[in-house]
């Protein structure tokens, strides 16, 4: 068997232009305020990739570049400045270290990251709310690729503040029934071959081997490895022979991510 492919660049593609639309109703653009310290670059393509969204959707994005060693009180006061002029503010990560106070100062309302404390609990509570977007995004891609996860056996490997645990939380409120696997946990395979749904985001390839998968199962490999083969996910290449479905690295989440991006700015002006 070979899986078929769920194509996140095509859902992406279709939010993007029902996002244009509500743009283009709602007589002005959503100002997206991107905030990035220092030279990482990975975090600098992934600002060139969100740019190019935003001007395909009518995001207005303003990109702040700070030197490394900007002091935090210079950081704090810039995110104060722009809670009060932007619709939405996102400070890339990685951060320098001693610079993380400042992602605390992002007015909930203007997160559209969604990670600040009072969405990850409005999320929780089952309240609405800005959603972290790699885990809206997940689950974006999983209903209008025909995958719904209700119902399902869904298995997570990570629990990170950004994708796993949010995404365990969302999964639960559609009525899948979820384990989160982590590094503690005894045997991976045995949990990853129980499931309908498996989400790997651990960040390490080959992490899923093709006999960790359940036959038929939907994959989503959230995973970008920089590897010298190129980008590369968590899922090893084999994978694909054994799912039933599963997202390309590159061109499965990745796109959903950014999307969810520009979803989350125009819902912050709606609101
Ligand atoms: P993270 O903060 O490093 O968390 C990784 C999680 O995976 C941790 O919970 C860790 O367990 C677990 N893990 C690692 N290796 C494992 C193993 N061998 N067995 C079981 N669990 C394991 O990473 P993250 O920020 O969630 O990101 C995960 C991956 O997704 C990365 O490759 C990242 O680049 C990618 N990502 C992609 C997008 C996108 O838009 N495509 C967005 C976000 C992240 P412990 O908690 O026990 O350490």
């Amino acid at each position: 068997m070979s899986a078929a492919i769920i194509d996140g660049r095509a859902v992406a593609a279709t939010i993007e232009s029902e996002l244009q639309a509500r743009v283009a109703r709602l007589g002005s653009a959503p100002r997206l305020a991107v905030v990035q310290v220092g030279n990482d670059p990975a975090s600098t393509s992934y600002i060139r990739a969100k740019s190019r969204a935003a001007e395909r959707v009518g995001v207005e994005l303003t990109h702040h570049h700070l030197p490394a060693n900007i002091p935090l009180g210079e950081l704090e006061a810039l995110v104060e400045r722009l809670n009060s002029s932007e619709h939405g503010i996102i400070i890339q990560l990685p951060l320098p270290d001693g610079l993380e106070p400042a992602l605390a100062r992002i007015a909930p309302a203007r997160d559209v990251d969604g990670f600040h404390p009072e969405n990850l609990g409005k999320l929780l509570r089952g309240e609405p709310g800005l959603r972290p977007c790699t885990p809206a995004g997940i689950m974006e891609l999983l209903e209008r690729s025909g995958h719904s996860p209700a119902g399902k056996n869904a298995v997570i490997v990570g629990r990170s503040n950004i994708v796993g645990k949010p995404l365990a939380v969302m999964l639960t409120q559609v009525n899948a029934t979820v384990t989160v696997c982590h590094t503690g946990t005894a045997d991976l395979a045995h949990h990853t071959r129980q499931a309908e749904l498996l989400v790997v985001a651990a960040g390490r390839p080959n992490t899923v081997t093709p006999e960790m998968v359940r036959p038929g199962a939907t994959v989503i490999d959230v995973g970008v490895n920089r590897t010298k083969g190129g980008l590369v996910g968590d899922c090893a290449p084999g994978v694909a022979e054994v799912a039933g479905a599963l997202t390309p690295v590159p061109g499965g989440v990745g796109p959903m991510t950014v999307t969810m991006l520009m979803a989350n700015t125009v819902a912050a002006q709606a609101d």
